[in-house]
């Protein structure tokens, strides 16, 4: 089945319209039609190969959220004309013992990403969300909750996900104090889910345009990064800090604002490494650590939760044409706090 997508054929090249296949519905597949498509930083870092792991094309999107067009035989959560969505993974081995403790993430024989992985149906890659349509096993499709805004939700699905499981594998809820790096679409998720699990959250950014705005999207305290004495009064006052920077900074100098047991999660992944001092963790017996997304019953979890207290992401709509000046923008931090595609502007 051809389907209209929008992707690129090279690390240097703009997203371009192009047509991708998708497989017909099988007995246990879903098929959407998008609606919205999130982007996600994950998404330029791959298509400009940044991971170097890129292979063209590249469609990228694992934000999706769409109307039901068609169900397999054996589909039984789901029906015809139902809203739904699709996060960073499609499949995985559903036998390791990861997958059996609904950690997809962490498969033994790797997750099948939604898109740049190897396609097993198709003998191909996987393509995202900034298409048409797309096919998907039932196991991974997730329902949205009727009070959600689609199209803010959209994002939940990767940045959602991706802020909710560390925080809540690290105990944040009341009587934490939780820093907050990088105020872009997973930062705003992250000061948002965190409130709500009513932790006192301060955010640290390196835009002073941002400053205010942290505060309205629920912020206790909002600090500039970049003035070291405001920075030096946060030293060992932090139980717990999500990191969600998507280029090269000091991890030292967050690392000094945790308290005895602190904890600092790296979400954000530029390439590099982060040098880490050994003084930086050892003094205070501090962890330094990691998260990838999430599994799906807890995306489900995190939808449910994000229902509950009526928590959406900060969108910007856009028209498939507009992917490429997003990306520009979102390099430069100039996003408040997540670009969405309208995919419908894709029929245009
Ligand atoms: P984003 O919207 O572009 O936000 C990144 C933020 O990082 C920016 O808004 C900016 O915040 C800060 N920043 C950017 N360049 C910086 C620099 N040179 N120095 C200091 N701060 C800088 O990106 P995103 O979509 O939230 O994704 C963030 C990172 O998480 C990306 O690397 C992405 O690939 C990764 N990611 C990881 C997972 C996972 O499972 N672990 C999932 C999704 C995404 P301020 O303006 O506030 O400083
Ligand atoms: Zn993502
Ligand atoms: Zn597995």
């Amino acid at each position: 089945m051809n389907t209209k997508a929008y992707g690129t054929y090279a690390d240097n090249k703009p997203l371009e319209s192009m047509k991708i296949e998708r497989r017909n519905v099988n007995e246990n597949d879903i098929e959407i039609e998008i609606l919205f498509c999130g982007i996600c930083h994950s998404d330029l870092h791959t298509a400009r190969n940044e991971w170097q792991s890129a292979n063209y094309p590249v469609v990228p999107g694992h934000e999706i959220i769409g109307k039901i067009t068609k169900i397999g035989s054996n589909v039984s959560q789901f029906k015809v004309g139902d809203i739904a969505g699709v996060g960073c993974m499609v499949d995985s081995c559903r036998e390791c013992d990861n997958c059996k403790n609904d950690l997809e993430q962490f498969c033994d024989s790797g997750a099948t990403y939604t898109y740049n992985s190897v396609d097993k149906h198709l003998n191909s890659f996987t393509y995202g969300g900034y298409s048409e349509r797309v096919v998907v096993d039932e196991s991974f499709v997730l329902h949205i909750p009727e009070n959600l805004d689609l199209a803010a939700a959209a994002p939940l699905l990767c940045a959602g996900i991706t802020t909710y499981s560390p925080l809540k594998h690290w105990n944040v809820g009341p009587g934490k104090r939780v820093g907050v790096v990088g105020l872009g679409g997973l930062g705003h998720m992250a000061i948002k889910i965190a409130k709500a699990m009513g932790a006192y959250v301060v955010v640290f950014t390196t835009s002073l345009s941002k400053v205010d705005d942290a505060k309205r999207l629920g912020a206790d305290e909002v600090v500039l990064s970049s003035d070291a004495v405001e920075m030096s009064k946060y030293q060992r006052s932090l139980h717990f800090i999500l990191d969600a920077v998507s280029a090269q900074h000091d991890i030292n100098t967050f690392l000094s604002l945790l308290k005895v047991d602190g904890a600092l999660v790296l979400v954000g992944a530029p390439l590099d490494p982060l040098p880490v001092v050994s003084f930086s963790l050892i003094g205070d017996r501090k962890t330094f650590a990691g998260s990838l997304i999430g599994g799906i019953a807890e995306t489900q979890e995190m939808l449910n939760f994000c229902a509950k207290h009526n928590i959406v992401s900060d969108i910007e709509l856009i028209k498939v044409n507009q992917i490429n000046e997003a990306y520009e923008r979102m390099l430069k931090g100039d996003v408040k706090y997540r670009f969405v595609i309208d995919m419908g502007s894709i029929k245009e």
